[in-house]
């Protein structure tokens, strides 16, 4: 195990039990370190990382169809795009299928919901990142009553069948839940609007979306209850500490991946023959 955890990521994390309106966003749970440990931690564990991904990679190219698909969900602001930039930012760009899911296209709402959703999973070998994700379907779509309950309710069982799919096909799921208080976010969203760097990050919405807090809270609780399952189990990330955040996630991923058991891909050919033809040559 890492150093500074008591637990591991996948255990200390795990939604089971959690009540989100209980949550402490700062808290960094199964890890005793500060942020000065976390920040080395997350460096090493990085290097980590990406040498795993390299192996799934490599072994991709072999043809192994084994993949990983890390799905982000959270409120605005919570980090999704840190978690991107930082974590995923941290491998190799090659071997990484990156899709993020916004307000359906009306391309896409002639189709159902996973029609987006499938078109975009990582090829073998592959890490995938959705940020956002099918999960809009249970979250946004049920607070704003964006069709009827009668619609978005059988949802929570389809998606559970679908991910059941995707175990099957050898594609490891590693679905994060990210959450910051309404004070984090508030500070989130004032820094956007004072730094020009960041206004690209503001959307007036968000501010109105902060009335519907209770709802999402509900929303979130129900995802976690009824769509976190043994093949693809939910994590929650206290996200006020985006140094706690990022190495979490990081973690979950090197443990999913370790999990494989990847090897390098055997050579597909004579060495020795080959070495000879080389000298030869
Ligand atoms: P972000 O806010 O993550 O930076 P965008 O600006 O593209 O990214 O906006 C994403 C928006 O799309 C969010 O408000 C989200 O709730 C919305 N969205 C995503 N999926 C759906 C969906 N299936 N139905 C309705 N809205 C959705």
């Amino acid at each position: 195990m890492a150093k500074y955890w008591t637990t591991p990521a996948v255990e200390a994390l795990r939604a089971d039990g959690v009540r989100i309106s209980e949550l402490d966003t700062s808290a960094t749970p199964g890890f005793t370190g500060d942020k000065a440990a976390g920040v080395e931690s997350l460096a090493e564990r990085t290097a980590v990382l990406s040498g795993l991904q390299e192996k799934l990679y490599a072994n991709g190219r072999s043809g192994d169809k084994r993949s990983v698909l890390l799905v982000l969900q959270g409120m605005d602001t919570a980090g999704k795009g840190g978690i991107v930039r930082h974590v995923i930012g941290s491998v190799d760009p090659q071997g990484v299928d990156h899709a993020a899911f916004g307000v359906p296209t009306p391309e896409e709402k002639r189709h159902h919901y996973l029609w987006r959703i499938r078109k975009a999973l990582p090829r073998g070998g592959q890490l995938g990142v959705f940020d956002r994700s099918h999960y809009e379907d249970v979250l946004v779509v049920r607070v704003h009553d964006l069709v009827p309950r009668s619609e978005w309710e059988p949802r929570y069982d389809e998606i559970n069948a679908f991910e059941q799919e995707l175990a099957d096909e050898d594609t490891t799921v590693v679905k994060v839940a990210m959450f910051v208080s309404l004070d984090e976010q508030k500070r989130r969203l004032r820094e956007r609007l004072e730094r020009p760097d960041k206004y690209w990050k503001f959307n007036p919405s968000d501010i109105d979306e902060r009335a519907y807090w209770p709802a999402y809270q509900e929303a979130y609780q129900a995802m976690l209850e009824r769509t976190s399952t043994d093949v693809a189990p939910w994590y929650v990330i206290p996200a006020d500490r985006k140094w706690f955040a990022r190495l979490a996630i990081t973690e979950l991923l090197v443990e999913a991946l370790e999990t494989l058991d990847l090897d390098w891909p055997k050579a597909g050919f004579d060495i020795q023959e080959q070495l000879r033809r080389l000298e030869q040559a």
